[in-house]
């Protein structure tokens, strides 16, 4: 729960007595999970929704905040925690909540920060049903957006920043567009302005971008994608930097008492995870997006082999890439690993030359040969779902995007024609050889 990451090893000798940092491939099949002498080697799923206790004055302490422990499994399970901290090392946080899905995340992450009247500054290119939360529902409870073109420059975007403004949120590769966020750009603004940066990370993973390192003050996920990895169970995840000051005065929630629990302060009581226990204490109880323990157990077992499965979407991806762009009946293609904005991005921000699992393109004529395409595909096939093992693809205007009118489409980067492919492990012959049969 707020267990600490762990540091990288200081270079003084006074720091050799501390555990050494673990690689982040040690961390992918063991963080978070530390068993004793004679308990299950594997995270066990603890099916429980309750919590035995036998003092009365323990339970008080735990639901005061005083104290953690488990208590019921809306806001904490045992088999949910071992994969939040195993999240969280991965990360580089200081603490993480998981919840229901990917949407849960970012409303929780979202909600903890802003109050009606306040307004939120997103990038243009979101995952559909981030766009539509920011844009629309968070709109009813009287929080207002705008949105910037993220590839606009520093002074173009700080225009749209108001005093109302609370945070800036974007994706590290935006869906569908592909593009890759320019962190220092973006968390310039979010620190001159004092206001949190807030990056969902889904589409790249701690294994290709760690965006506490660039900025960003909150992670969030769907991990329902990579770190599943095998399209079985929909979840979330939310990761506390714990480097932003709650304090700065625009953040009354954080330095005010919460009257919900005996009137404890979140930046004082807990001055290296404020935004994390809010998080958890307030909205995951009351709003109850809580995640499954067997769907974490599920997670925790994709993060088994998160650091083997991206390289292959990557290689893969890229191999798919290559072919369209020399097809005759391919009209374009955009995938960050072939692009050069794309590459630069990569060399600054990414810890692997990779581009990640998704890539888009577009097919010479009209819309009835995206229809003809779609359906002639074998190994792959039409899915609403990007990030599993099995190759997908998706006509973004007519299904995830069809919310927006024409207008936003463009700013999104998503054009008529678009087809995105999420590329799967198969092996990349049989990926090439479909989709050249399904173009002829
Ligand atoms: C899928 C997705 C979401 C939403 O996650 P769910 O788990 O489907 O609720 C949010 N952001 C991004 C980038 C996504 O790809």
């Amino acid at each position: 729960m707020l267990r600490k990451a762990r540091k990288t090893p200081a270079k003084s000798s006074a720091a050799k007595a501390e555990t050494p940092a673990l690689g982040f491939d040690t961390l992918c099949i063991q963080g978070g999970y530390d068993p004793k002498v004679g308990e299950p080697r594997i995270l066990p799923i603890i099916q429980s929704t309750t919590y035995k206790y036998d003092d009365i004055d323990h339970v008080n302490r735990i639901m005061t905040l005083q104290e953690f422990g488990h208590k019921y499994s809306r806001t904490s399970n045992p088999t949910v925690s071992g994969f939040e901290d195993r999240m969280n090392l991965l990360e580089g946080g200081v603490a993480a909540v998981a919840t229901a899905s990917g949407q849960a995340a970012n409303l929780l992450a979202i909600i903890n920060i802003v109050r009606p009247g306040d307004h939120i500054l997103a990038a243009t290119q979101l995952y559909g049903g981030s766009f539509t939360l920011i844009n629309s529902s968070l709109k009813k409870l009287g929080i207002t957006a705008s949105f910037f073109d993220p590839d606009a420059t520093k002074a173009e975007i700080e225009k749209l920043v108001l005093p109302e403004t609370r945070l800036i949120f974007g994706e590290t590769i935006g869906n569908p567009g592909l593009s890759i966020l320019d962190f220092e750009k973006l968390a310039g603004i979010a620190q001159k302005h004092g206001i949190p940066f807030i990056v969902d990370n889904t589409l790249a993973t701690a294994w290709l971008c760690q965006p506490f390192k660039h900025g960003a003050n909150i992670v969030t996920y769907s991990a329902t994608k990579y770190i599943d990895g095998h399209a079985t169970s929909i979840g979330g995840v939310v990761i506390d930097g714990g480097n932003f000051d709650w304090t700065n005065g625009k953040f009354p929630d954080f330095t005010t008492p919460d009257p919900t629990y005996n009137g404890v302060v979140y930046a004082e009581k807990f001055p290296q995870a404020a935004f994390l226990v809010k998080a958890r204490s307030q909205f995951l109880r009351t709003f109850g997006g809580c995640l499954s323990p067997l769907n974490a157990f599920l997670f925790n077992l994709g993060l088994e082999t998160l650091h083997l499965r991206l390289p292959r979407h990557g290689e893969n991806a890229l191999a798919l890439a290559s072919f369209l762009e020399k097809h005759p009946r391919v009209a374009w293609v955009n995938y960050p690993g072939l692009n050069a904005v794309g590459k630069k991005r990569i060399a600054k921000y990414f810890l692997h030359k990779n581009g990640s699992g998704i890539l888009t393109f577009g097919i010479k004529g009209n819309l009835d040969k995206v229809r003809s395409f779609v359906k002639k595909l074998k190994v792959a096939a039409l899915v609403v779902h990007v990030a599993d093992a099995r190759t997908g693809v998706l006509h973004p205007a007519s299904s995830t995007h069809a919310q927006m009118n024409k207008e936003q489409l463009r700013a999104a980067g998503i054009s008529p024609d678009m087809i995105r492919v999420t590329v799967g492990l198969e092996d990349i012959y049989d990926l090439i050889t479909d989709f050249d049969q399904a173009l002829g």
